[in-house]
């Protein structure tokens, strides 16, 4: 890893180069991106782009937290969103707007900090809010385009557009938009409401979620979408898979959808095991399991 100089006095962001990913995703693994990019704020974002080279391979990177690098990392350039563009404002008529480096930790409680219900389900998930668009992250009966009003979004040359909801076709835990766009901001739309009813139920949300999910452990939360009218940890536990490891990446016992790395796990060892995971669902079930988890990078030979 080494800082990159200055040659091209148009940015101001931190640039990075051969950074691992290792140390930017939740499950603590993948090798390196050859252009590692935080930008300032979204001016210095929009230089930034608008000096790439039309075919530069891009990564928009949220907290890593359902992403799966590959171990001989990323070509191009990945942008680094967390803690910048990370603004919440408040509208008028219960919205917020929301820049997409916020942690959706941090949308949940000044939401509710400020009487406005709806946004709770986004406490526990370990994301941003731009890496909750890309996613639909949803929890609890809650999802998160069901509360957006509007988008901001940045194509490759540096261009912001804005974007309504009719704009993308959304489904559960997937988003199709404009090609070459990624998230900027969102407009959430929530109710009024009673702070402390609101942070009753965050509190109340994160408790199930300990008892439930191996929390504190590196993973990416559930690996595979739940398949119409089933759900995808039941069929794992059923085909007998929990505890199952291949290297240091091992199903968890606590929740069969999770996949922990055990200390020493390589993002191979995690591609093979949902392989493993799916082959075996499919040979018993005939359920072919589908990622929920994004897989980015190239593999080492
Ligand atoms: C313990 C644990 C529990 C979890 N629980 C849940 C849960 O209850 N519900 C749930 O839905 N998910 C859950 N997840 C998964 C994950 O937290 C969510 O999918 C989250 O929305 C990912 O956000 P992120 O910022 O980490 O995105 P990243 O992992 O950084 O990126 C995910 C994808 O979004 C894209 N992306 C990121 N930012 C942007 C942007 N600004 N514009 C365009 N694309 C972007 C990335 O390129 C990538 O393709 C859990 C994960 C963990 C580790």
């Amino acid at each position: 890893m080494m800082a990159a100089q200055k040659d091209n006095p148009c940015w101001q962001g931190e640039l990075v180069l051969n950074e691992p990913m290792a140390r930017h995703t939740s499950w603590r693994v993948g090798g390196p991106a050859q252009r590692f990019y935080r930008p300032l704020d979204l001016q210095d974002l929009s230089a930034y782009l608008g000096q790439c080279p039309e075919d530069e391979p891009l990564l928009w990177l949220g907290l890593g937290s359902n992403l799966l690098v590959r171990d001989a990392g990323l070509p191009g350039s990945v942008i680094a969103m967390q803690g910048v563009i990370a603004d919440i404002e408040l509208l008028e008529e219960n919205m917020i707007r929301v820049g997409a480096g916020a942690s959706c930790a941090r949308v949940a409680r000044i939401a509710a900090r400020h009487d406005l219900i709806g946004a709770e389900f986004l406490a526990g998930i370990p994301g941003t809010m731009g890496g909750a668009l890309a996613m639909n992250a949803g929890a609890f009966g809650g999802e998160t385009w069901n509360i957006v009003a509007g988008v901001t979004s940045i194509d490759r040359r540096g261009m912001v557009h804005q974007r309504l909801p009719e704009d993308y076709q959304i489904a559960y835990r997937q988003v199709q938009g404009p090609a070459g766009e990624w998230f900027v901001s969102a407009d959430l739309r929530l109710q009024p409401g009673d702070t402390d009813a609101g942070q009753q139920r965050i509190k109340s949300l994160l408790a199930q979620r300990n008892a439930s999910q191996p929390i504190g452990l590196p993973s990416c939360g559930s690996v595979f979408r739940n398949p119409p009218g089933d759900y995808a940890a039941r069929l794992i536990e059923a085909a007998g898979l929990k505890g199952f490891a291949i290297g240091g990446a091992q199903i968890s016992d606590k929740h069969a959808n999770f996949i922990i790395n055990t200390g020493d796990a390589t993002a191979a060892n995690i591609e093979e095991l949902i392989k493993h995971v799916q082959a075996v669902v499919e040979q018993q079930f005939d359920v072919c399991l589908q990622t929920e988890v994004h897989i980015v990078g190239e593999r080492k030979v």
